[in-house]
């Protein structure tokens, strides 16, 4: 079965490619001649995942599967949640979104935080929805190199290191996305 996975973010699909059952062939939007941005215009994580998935399935006509992620804080009534990659401003990077929140928690003493990914998948035109979740907590600054947007300044419950300092293996066997990639594999499993 052909399988489209709506998004634009390259490292994502080749980490995710590696992780499909048997079966099922995962193609690029670039392979099924989508090269659009892709609306995220929902006020809900879970709302941009199934638009996503929506837009192609309805554009493009394939079975597909769209995700999105956002960063729940609860002393700031979970935000940044849905406008997490743009929490600064859309011109915003990563540096400035951590700058903002370490800012916003200066005088906070709860700093619980959670990561939060929804997968929404789309096949003959039947939705499910599959989600991820990773609870812990913010630090008061960064710390560790590795991973992207706010891994370094956020540590997992039961761990010592940040996100940032973890290896990507060990990050995906307990992260938001991992979590909700396995259960999408899994259906997909037996689905087949
Ligand atoms: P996306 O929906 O996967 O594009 O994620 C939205 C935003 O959430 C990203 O731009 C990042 O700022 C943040 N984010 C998502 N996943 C992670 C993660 O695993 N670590 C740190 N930040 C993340």
């Amino acid at each position: 079965m052909k399988l489209v996975f709506a998004t634009q973010n390259l490292n994502k699909l080749k980490e995710v490619q590696a992780l499909m059952p048997q079966g099922i062939e995962l193609l690029s939007l670039a392979q099924i001649g989508c090269h659009a941005e892709l609306p995220e215009t929902r006020d809900s994580i879970e709302g941009n995942a199934i638009q996503k998935a929506e837009f192609v399935y309805e554009n493009f006509g394939f079975n597909c599967f769209a995700d999105d992620t956002g960063l729940e804080v609860f002393a700031l009534n979970g935000e940044p949640g849905v406008y997490s990659a743009r929490y600064a401003g859309v011109e915003a990077d990563a540096d400035a979104n951590m700058d903002k929140l370490l800012n916003a928690l200066r005088n906070k003493d709860n700093r619980k935080a959670q990561f939060i990914t929804v997968i929404a998948l789309i096949i003959n035109g039947e939705l499910r929805k599959f989600s991820g979740i990773c609870k812990g907590e913010i630090l008061i600054s960064r710390q560790g190199e590795k991973g992207f947007g706010y891994d370094p300044i956020f540590k997992p419950e039961g761990f010592d290191l940040s996100f940032a300092q973890m290896d990507l293996k060990d990050k995906n066997n307990i992260s938001h996305r991992g979590r909700s990639i396995r259960q999408l594999v899994e259906f997909l499993g037996n689905l087949l």
